[in-house]
């Protein structure tokens, strides 16, 4: 689809409306690389993110394997488990577990295309936040590409309720909005909520260094079931009754319902694009933002995809989307 941005006369249909400056596509500058532990497996992985073309999307490839070079698009139509963490596979049951925190630092750093390589099944826990990705990011530098960015627009309102636990998606004029409830027995944690827009700089200095966290009695039954084998003080918080073990304690005073508003970025980055809507999770987990989300996809009147603009609330539809490809 081919835009004339510089004439300001309206043309057919929902092009016209689009009167905004368009906001193009990004990649990495360069290729950079990191190694860590995976929290789940405890194995060492090297991690290395690579520019990619205009429309690629993000790509994990798993260079370990025989053959090397299994690519696994981040999309929904791939999550394969979503029960402790999001894990992606191919048709062969090759997967990448863990995705969620580097997906949420490529989408708070404007990232719309790039491979990402790793040795081994996970992606490195780092601190248990997406900051170390973010840092790597900004060291590579971004480099803008000649195609328009894409954003993913709610149209319509969608929620799922699972028991004491609800997620909803419904429309807004512009950008990501996240409001999010937590409520845990523990003490240290309790009862939290937060609200935020999500743009970049709020994604920066709000969330991207939230640490996932864990109950020290969970840990422990984790580990007897062979999970968790990776995790440390060092990569996340880790909670007992109304104890922080964690000498350094907390980065926010509501760290912890900030890294659940981290994690629904990452989860809802599977849909390929920026999303243009509000989300609400109520003591929600990955699976239930993964339920929530099979249902906006199953249903083509829930959501558009649009050309944004410098003002997101001018936005053009995208028409003849491939869009049996998200599903
Ligand atoms: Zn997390």
């Amino acid at each position: 689809m081919n835009l004339d941005f510089s004439n300001p006369e309206p043309r057919d249909g929902a092009r016209a409306s689009f009167s905004a400056r368009p906001i193009m596509q990004k990649t990495l500058k360069t290729s950079i690389g990191c190694t860590g532990v995976g929290l789940h497996s405890g194995s060492r992985v090297a991690l290395k993110l690579h520019p990619a073309p205009a429309d690629t999307g993000i790509i994990f490839r798993r260079i370990d394997l025989v053959g090397g070079g299994r690519e696994i698009p981040a999309r929904w139509c791939n999550v394969t488990d979503s029960r402790l963490c999001t894990v992606i596979a191919d048709e062969h049951g090759v997967s990448v577990t863990t995705v969620e925190h580097l997906m949420a630092a490529l989408y708070g750093m404007g990232i719309d295309n790039a491979v990402v390589e790793v040795n081994g099944p996970e992606v490195p826990a780092m601190d248990g936040s997406a900051w170390p990705f973010m840092f790597l990011m900004e060291c590579a530098g971004l480099a803008e590409l000649q195609v328009t960015r894409k954003a993913f627009r709610i149209r319509k309102s969608k929620s799922f309720t699972n028991g004491a636990k609800r997620v909803s998606l419904v429309p807004t004029q512009s950008d990501l909005r996240i409001d999010f409830e937590i409520d845990f027995r523990a003490a240290a944690i309790g009862r939290q909520h937060c609200s935020f827009s999500i743009s970049a700089e709020t994604f920066k200095s709000e969330i991207s260094r939230a640490r996932t966290f864990g109950l020290l009695s969970e840990v422990t039954a984790l580990r007897e079931a062979g999970l968790a084998r990776g995790g440390s003080l060092e990569n996340a918080i880790v909670v007992d009754g109304d104890r922080i073990l964690n000498d350094d304690g907390l980065r926010h005073a509501d760290e912890f319902v900030r890294h659940k508003v981290l994690d629904a970025i990452g989860d809802l980055y599977l849909c390929g694009h920026p999303i243009i809507g509000h989300f609400s999770g109520h003591c929600s987990s990955h699976g239930d933002t993964a339920r929530l989300m099979r249902q906006v996809l199953a249903d083509p009147s829930c959501w558009e995809l649009v050309e944004v603009g410098d003002n997101m609330s001018e936005s053009a539809r995208v028409d003849s989307q491939p869009f049996a490809a998200l599903a």
